[in-house]
């Protein structure tokens, strides 16, 4: 498989769409990855990387493939504790049981002391979410954005 090729996968699919979807925000994209705030920000700066490439599992993925996702996945961690420096844990959550999610993506989620669920683990999407255009979206894109720039 190759990049977003599988017309079935939903991150395929998001991917190939507009920046601004249901559940995600576009708004980071590398040569290896792409980077998506969700809009369940009860855990601010949750977000989601999911890899350019599309495969059915990360074993799929070639081993700069993967060392590249992986890497985002380190950095963004990175950020959203250096944009929210109350963020006890981050906590990666990766799965893609479902046929359709079976595309590398793993959910970078922040974890802070009394969170809904600490410290067990969360997997649940707090709705409803923040409305269409709320600006708060855009002020935690901003922090996450700016010092993903200053990284490279
Ligand atoms: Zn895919």
């Amino acid at each position: 498989m190759s990049v977003y090729e599988d017309k079935n996968c939903y991150y395929c699919r998001l991917s190939a769409g507009p920046d601004e979807s249901e559940h995600f925000i576009r708004f980071w994209t590398s040569l290896d990855s792409v980077v998506y705030l969700h809009r369940d920000q009860s855990l601010p700066g949750r977000v989601v990387v999911a890899s350019v490439v599309h495969a059915e599992d990360l074993s799929e993925l070639t081993s700069d493939q993967y060392t590249a996702f992986f890497d985002t996945v380190r950095r963004i961690s990175q950020v959203i504790s250096s944009a929210f420096p109350l963020t006890e844990k981050i906590n990666l959550y990766l799965c893609g049981n479902n046929g359709q999610f079976r595309h590398p993506h793993m959910h970078v989620l922040p974890r802070f002391t009394g969170d809904r669920s600490w410290p067990d683990f969360i997997s649940d999407f707090q709705q409803p979410y923040w409305p269409t255009g709320d600006p708060r979206y855009e002020e935690v894109i901003s922090a996450l954005h700016q010092r993903l720039m200053m990284e490279l």
